[in-house]
């Protein structure tokens, strides 16, 4: 007889397999445990993680906390106090609502629940042991309510093998407890990673302070504040100035009535304010709430509530779009729309801290010959490898160099030519970490602070060593803020904030990511420290980069894959005057 190959799903594998789509990882819980904690109306908030959040997460509120019955009920699956009726859903208020967020953690980690009514002298503690929650028994504990996580995913390794390493798990979780952050500005937070703090905000000083708080005091102080009321919206926020533009959008940050939305159309709205302000690729600072009544908007449509649906959704985009633009046009836009790029004459003075007298400061000028004849690590042959016979014939715009090739012409863009030299050494010097280190360092006389916010001194842990390679010497200095005694040889200091937040940009791990990170480690160090667009160069720099070009291994593009170098053969240009 043929065994049915059909069979119900024993209920814990059931179970594992639904709370796996609530809870995907670590972050996801943090989300559920400190919504929960806002639900309950908790002025005060701490989040600990160890281990990346696999090992504990422990939320403590000072909310509204529950009895010792309430307690034993909220891990069943659809147990919740916040939805009573199918009318409700239309007028949700509460993060949560489905009761489905304690029993789904319950079903794939060890639990600890301690809670207690305000009004009441004595808390109860349960235990969530293998999905079985335990008898309520009475303990010591101040009002409110702590629940602590261990173990996760102990019961469903392939979830587990998805994982990303402890960092960048604590990482994730960093983000959603930011994002809680700026949701509820009037709410007191504390984050401890590993025992280290991370995040504190005060809970006074309404969206500003808590942004504040989540980007790091420096841009603090350069955010511009948004309030505006129109057709029934109202948008609050912060916005950052265009300088201080990030390579992604993590800096975007969404909130429709406290609630954080990855809506698409939205974030099209902000970066549409910024348009002809940010160079390509670079992408605002911006947290902004966007409140509505609340039947104005289905918050029920994707089961992880990332998204939610607009009951006219173009009035929205356009209200955000209006709402940005107004304060950004407020805000100086002349002074702003050229920081990527120097004006010729206007010379920005930000190599002051070289030591006196120093007028070298290009590192592939004048560190070239610490270069062997070919860089390691890369076999691609070099379209380049007679520029060193070029002749430079005059620079054009202080941005383009003019050279007589062998049989030709070549005009080069300056900063992509040095770009694509400097890319190639910082990255050989990352990509074998037993070679010599290639990319020369900068010591600094007096270390520079520098305010990137907790996300990136979080990124740090692990990274030194990397970054050394890369001419960075780094260390955390309380929770927001870096400590920089050295940095790559020609480094500007004006950019090197936005440098770091760049190196520091918290990826994904296993070996494809991490060959990905040196790229882009190499990529930004380049960028930030090669020869600017509009920058005078001498007749001996330009004879070094052209030497350095014909060591580097490679095409004619620059790190971002624009051409460096455009050439002009002797048969082109007879062809051009008509001569053949
Ligand atoms: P939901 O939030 O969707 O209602 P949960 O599973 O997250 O479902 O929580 C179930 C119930 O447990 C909540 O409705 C609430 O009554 C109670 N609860 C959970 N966390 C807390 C907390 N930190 N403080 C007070 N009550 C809580
Ligand atoms: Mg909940």
């Amino acid at each position: 007889m043929a065994a049915s190959r059909i069979r119900v799903l024993p209920t814990a594998v059931a179970e594992a397999i639904a709370a796996g789509e609530v809870i995907e990882r670590p972050a996801s819980a943090v989300k559920e445990l400190v919504e929960n904690a806002l639900d309950a109306g908790a002025r005060r908030v701490s989040v600990e993680i160890e281990g990346g959040g696999i090992g504990l997460i422990r939320v403590v509120d000072d909310g509204a906390g529950m009895s010792s019955e309430e307690l034993s009920l909220a891990f069943r699956r659809y147990a919740t106090s916040k939805l009573v009726e199918i009318a409700d859903l239309a007028r949700i208020s509460t993060f949560g609502f489905r009761g489905e967020a304690l029993a789904s953690i319950a079903a794939v980690a060890q639990v600890t629940a301690i809670s207690r009514l305000p009004a009441t002298t004595a808390a109860s503690k349960i235990e969530v042991v293998d999905r079985e929650p335990g008898p309520a028994s009475p303990v010591g504990a101040g009002p409110g309510t702590s629940i602590e996580v261990r173990t996760l995913f102990y019961n469903t390794p392939a979830r587990r093998a998805f994982l990303r390493s402890p960092r960048a798990e604590a990482a994730a979780c960093l983000r959603v407890i930011s994002e809680a952050v700026l949701g509820s500005p009037e709410v007191a937070f504390e984050a401890r990673v590993d025992g280290r703090r991370v995040l504190a905000a005060s809970g006074r000083g309404g969206l500003i302070e808590a942004a504040r708080s989540v980007l790091g005091r420096d841009l603090g102080g350069g955010l511009l504040a948004v309030d505006r009321s129109a057709d029934r919206i109202t948008i609050v926020g912060v916005l950052g100035p265009p300088q201080s533009a990030r390579p992604n959008r993590n800096s975007i940050v969404l909130m429709v009535n406290g609630r954080r939305v990855h809506q698409r159309a939205l974030v099209a709205a902000v970066e549409g304010a910024y348009r002809g302000l940010l160079p390509v690729g670079r992408y605002p600072v911006a947290v902004l709430d966007v409140r509505c009544d609340a039947a104005e908007v289905d918050v029920n449509v994707h089961p992880t509530k990332r998204e939610v649906r607009f009951q006219d959704e173009s009035r929205f985009f356009e209200a955000v779009q209006r709402a940005c633009w107004e304060v950004i046009k407020g805000a100086a836009p002349t002074r702003l729309v050229l920081a990527q790029e120097t004006v010729p004459g206007t010379q920005p003075t930000d190599q002051q801290w070289l030591p006196a007298g120093s007028n070298v400061w290009r590192p592939g000028l004048v560190e070239a010959g610490l270069l062997g004849d070919q860089l390691p690590g890369s076999d691609a042959p070099n379209l380049l490898a007679d520029a060193d016979q070029w002749r430079f014939l005059g620079q054009g715009h202080n941005r383009y160099l003019v050279v007589q090739t062998r049989s030709g012409i070549a005009l080069l863009d300056q900063h992509a030519a040095h770009e694509k030299v400097l890319y190639a050494r910082v990255l050989s010097s990352l990509v074998d970490d037993r070679a010599e280190v290639l990319q020369p360092a900068q010591g600094l006389l007096d270390p520079i602070l520098v305010e990137v916010g907790s996300e990136a001194v979080l990124a740090l842990d692990g990274e030194e060593l990397l970054l050394r390679r890369a001419g960075f010497d780094l260390a955390a200095f309380g929770e927001t803020t870096l400590r920089c005694s050295a940095v790559p040889l020609g480094t500007r200091l004006s950019e090197l904030r936005e440098l770091l937040l760049e190196v520091l940009e918290p990826g994904d791990d296993g070996s494809a990511e991490s060959d990905r990170r040196r790229h882009r480690i190499a990529a930004s160090v380049a960028c930030h420290s090669a020869v600017r667009f509009g920058d005078p160069m001498s007749a001996e720099e330009v004879a070094l980069l052209l030497r350095d070009l014909s060591r580097t291994s490679g095409g004619i593009t620059c790190p971002h894959g624009r051409p460096a170098v455009l050439t002009l053969s002797e048969g082109q240009l007879l062809a051009a005057f008509g001569r053949r």
